[in-house]
């Protein structure tokens, strides 16, 4: 198969949907792959890197997409990138269709075959396309509160590790999801005092045994929240109720009852944040001043550490990209009904109910 990798072209956006060691995994294969002078620039990844790969490099989207039989992207199709999609095309990329009704319309009237990372599952039911970056998130999490607790940014002046003779920093958790669990290893990895909430009593056994005595787990109550936030240098948001609106589990009072120059992170800001006084922030202005609590609420936190970001994206990806390209699209979604749930178009028609209940489309 021809696979074509166009440059990523949305606003502050650096990654690129394949890696040169995936593309060398495509060559081997016997595939052709096409990818736009620069598509990697924004992560270190060459132009001559993809040759040594075994790929074409061509001048711009337009011959990717004219060339290629399957595109793989990173970001959802901007209006000129779905002007260019023909109904003998597959598209592997993010697309999140749900609040985004010319882009749904714009893939339907082309007649592509439009896969999207986050509906494809894993036999638990996860979603193994998001897993990556809820890591990425997670860990990024404690790096960016740490950042903030320092007293030039703001913050208490707080070093959560502490040293010898001087209590770390408290980090409470909310969820202890991908994103959570991320999060307490880099805040255990630090030496910081963590406590993590879920509501999940099952999760919480879990966690229990990952972690053992290195942190403490907390049923999700608000009385039991509100005390914990309280003493908190650091609250970590990473709750995900799949389908629905964060539960905003913080309220302005206790937001209000924290020390000044505490700091929290909402993770999931993206789902409308768990924080009652959060709201979406960008990697340009990443925080904002609410009671004295610094809040740190990047809806993309992963774009900031593109390079990494980018090969933990490939890492999920390239086993789907490797089935498609080796089967096509259609036997290998026929062949692995994890993939097949990644389906939200084909030939003018969309697949996915909650996207066409949502939109007011029919299926
Ligand atoms: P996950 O499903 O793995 O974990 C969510 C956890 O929250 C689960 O363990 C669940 O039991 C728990 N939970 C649900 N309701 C709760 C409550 N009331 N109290 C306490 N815990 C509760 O999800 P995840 O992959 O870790 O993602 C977490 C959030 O991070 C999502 O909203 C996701 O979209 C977001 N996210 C944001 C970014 C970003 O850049 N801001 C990046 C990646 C992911």
């Amino acid at each position: 198969m021809r696979v074509g990798v166009p440059k990523e072209i949305k606003n502050n956006e650096y990654r690129v949907g394949l890696t040169p060691a995936a593309v060398a995994e495509l060559t081997r294969a016997g595939h052709e792959v096409v990818v736009q002078s620069g598509a990697g620039l924004g992560v270190d990844f060459v132009d001559a890197a993809y040759e040594a790969a075994g790929a074409r490099i061509l001048p711009d989207a337009a011959s990717v997409f004219e060339t290629a039989e399957m595109i793989v992207k990173v970001k959802e199709p901007q209006a000129g990138e779905v002007a260019m999609l023909r109904p003998d095309h597959v598209l592997f990329t993010y697309l999140h269709l749900a609040a985004d009704k010319p882009q749904t319309e714009g893939l339907m009237a082309s007649g592509a075959t439009a896969i999207a990372y986050e509906t494809v599952t894993a036999n638990d039911g996860s979603l193994p396309l998001l897993k990556p970056m809820s890591e990425v998130a997670g860990r990024m999490s404690v790096q960016c509160g740490a950042h903030y607790l320092e007293k030039h940014q703001g913050g208490r002046g707080v070093l959560l590790g502490g040293v010898p003779g001087v209590e770390p920093g408290k980090v409470v958790i909310l969820g202890g999801g991908v994103a959570g669990v991320n999060a307490a290893q880099m805040a255990v990895g630090l030496r910081a005092d963590v406590t993590i909430f879920d509501i999940s009593n099952r999760r919480l056994a879990e966690l229990d045994a990952q972690f053992g005595n290195q942190i403490r787990t907390a049923f999700s109550s608000t009385a039991a929240i509100a005390e914990a936030v309280a003493g908190a240098d650091l609250v970590i948001g990473a709750v995900l109720v799949p389908g629905a609106a964060a539960p905003k589990l913080v309220t302005r009072e206790m937001i209000a009852s924290m020390r000044p120059g505490a700091v929290v992170v909402d993770i999931a800001i993206d789902q409308g944040g768990c924080f009652e006084t959060s709201h979406a922030t960008t990697h340009e202005d990443p925080v904002f001043t609410v009671d004295g609590v610094i809040h740190y609420c990047v809806a993309n936190m992963p774009g900031a550490v593109a390079r990494t970001s980018t090969i933990a994206l490939g890492n999920a990806t390239l086993p789907f990209v490797m089935k498609l390209a080796n089967m096509g699209a259609e036997a290998a979604m026929a062949a692995d009904p994890h993939l097949a749930e990644g389906l939200n178009v084909s030939g003018g028609k969309l697949h996915v109910a909650a996207v066409a209940e949502a939109l007011g489309l029919p299926l």
